[in-house]
């Protein structure tokens, strides 16, 4: 019998080599992935290619007939009846069929890894392509309100880490890796920076968490799901997610803990183990899943070229860093203006190296983010301006939202303030503000539609402070008596 299959097998090989391919066409872009050992083509060779879409490698092949031919109990097992009608064959025993276990669409493309492309087509990251810095921040203006500093350091970082990326070396001299560290408050824009940086330069992103991250083989997200992440984010293409970009927020988690005794699997082990990514390695990861078992494939990813820009708010950093300023001024003449740094605002944008390390993080750790950069807190005229200027804002959506109900929807300008501080008032930056403009537009999109005759809302300061309505304009009239419309509205107002 072993013999039989086995030829049958050559026989499918030999269709699929003349190009009688019965899979479908989105899936030659994809790896096969050996159905016994589950390594991927790149790594195990040639596939043969059994139905119901099983690949199984070479050597596992080799290793199943072996182990077949031994156990075929002298073709008991498949010997047909003879003439006489005695069966030989053992009842209630059939091979099991693979295929079955497998269901029809053989292993999904979510767990293969895409093929790499053929070396005449082109990279996508050109160095001719590249965007200037002061391009990249034009665009980046267009979405992130205020954080000048930010953008530019952004801009230039990027530019330079894709001009490295393009080139490899540059008359022989390596270009670093421009890693960030980027501080600032909560809510005032550094996942979105980040986010919006990827879109508009077309590399895959992957947002991880710190907190969630331990040291291997500790319960939580080992420090490589990172990469698992962006590899799933590419698509499983490992050429595309090994120029990507990895998002880890709230990197102020993974701070040293003082004091403590105990093993520190999610601090500072959470830095060491994060070294090599950060320098550069390849790693193997899972394809399709977050954790390595013998069922799922896995892909080298070497992230010499991944962009990795880490976050956080660093709370107490602000104390370290004036207690520092305080130091120096304390000493001699100027002992006087110890509390000079107390009512600075900007404080975090004096913070140093040695100030980062002093909150906990390893000198190795922080070595490998070379640009480091500051975000400001949000004013009330930045939320405002949120609010109203960049391509999507909040409000613009809202407009969008009601256009299609024919409704025209404003703002007065004392309404957008009064939202501003509220946002404000709950100290979690412009992620304040949708929350408290999805409370007061809920009575809005609910009403509006039921009364065909509604042509414009206005939203007023008094609506959002809860002591008034919004201006409602009847559409007959603003369309029928234009004079009307401002005699319904002056009294409106009052
Ligand atoms: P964090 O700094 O905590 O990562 P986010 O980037 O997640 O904050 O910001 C939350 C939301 O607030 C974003 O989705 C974005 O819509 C809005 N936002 C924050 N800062 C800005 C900004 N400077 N310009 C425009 N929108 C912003």
């Amino acid at each position: 019998m072993s013999d039989d299959r086995y030829h049958d097998t050559e026989e499918e090989m030999k269709d699929t080599k003349d190009g009688k391919d019965e899979r479908k066409e989105s899936d030659s872009d994809y790896e096969d992935v050996c159905f016994i050992c589950r390594r991927p083509e790149s790594k195990a060779g040639k596939m043969f290619r059994l139905p119901n879409h099983i690949c199984v490698c070479d050597d596992c092949m080799h290793k199943t007939m072996d182990a077949v031919s031994q156990f075929d109990y002298q073709g008991l097992l498949n010997q047909p009846p003879t003439d006489d009608g005695d069966d030989r064959r053992f009842p209630n025993i059939s091979f099991v069929n693979l295929a079955d276990l497998q269901g029809d669409g053989g292993i999904p493309n979510k767990q293969k890894i895409k093929k790499k492309k053929r070396s005449e087509e082109k990279p996508e990251i050109d160095i001719r392509n590249i965007m200037p810095p002061h391009k990249i921040k034009e665009k980046l203006d267009e979405y992130v309100v205020g954080q000048e500093h930010a953008k530019k350091v952004m801009s230039v970082a990027v530019y330079n880490h894709y001009k490295r990326v393009a080139t490899g070396t540059m008359d022989e001299i390596e270009i670093e890796k421009s890693n960030m560290l980027m501080i600032g408050p909560t809510g005032c824009g550094k996942t979105y920076l980040v986010k919006t940086l990827a879109r508009l330069l077309d590399v895959p992103l992957a947002i991880a968490d710190a907190t969630s991250l331990t040291e291997a083989g500790y319960i939580g997200d080992d420090i490589e799901s990172v990469v698992s992440k962006l590899l799933a984010a590419a698509d499983n293409d490992v050429e595309r997610a090994e120029r990507g970009i990895i998002f880890i927020d709230e990197i102020d988690k993974i701070a040293k803990k003082q004091n403590t005794n105990a093993r520190d699997v999610s601090g500072e082990s959470v830095q060491q183990g994060m070294l090599k990514l950060l320098e550069g390695a390849e790693v193997e990861v899972p394809v399709g899943a977050n954790s390595k078992n013998a069922m799922v494939p896995l892909a080298t990813v070497n992230t010499r070229n991944i962009l990795f820009i880490c976050g956080g708010a660093f709370p107490d950093l602000e104390e370290i860093i004036k207690q520092r300023l305080n130091k120096r001024t304390s000493i001699g003449y100027n002992a006087e203006l110890r509390d000079k740094y107390d009512k600075e605002k900007n404080i975090l944008s004096r913070v140093t190296v040695e100030d980062i390390r002093k909150f906990g993080m390893i000198p190795e750790f922080i070595g490998r983010l070379p640009i480091i950069f500051t975000l400001e807190g949000l004013s009330k005229e930045m939320l405002v301006k949120i609010l109203t200027e960049p391509k999507n804002a909040i409000l613009k959506q809202y407009q969008k939202l009601l256009e299609l109900d024919e409704v025209k929807l404003e703002f007065a300008q004392g309404a957008l303030e009064a939202i501003a501080e509220k946002a404000l008032e709950k100290d979690t930056g412009a992620r304040a503000l949708r929350a408290i403009i999805e409370e007061f537009m809920l009575d809005i999109m609910y009403e509006v539609p039921k009364d065909e005759n509604i042509g414009r809302v206005t939203i007023t300061r008094e609506y959002i402070e809860g002591v008034g309505g919004p201006i409602i304009d009847i559409r007959s009239n603003s369309l029928e008596h234009p004079d009307r419309l401002n005699v319904i509205e002056g009294s409106a107002a009052r």
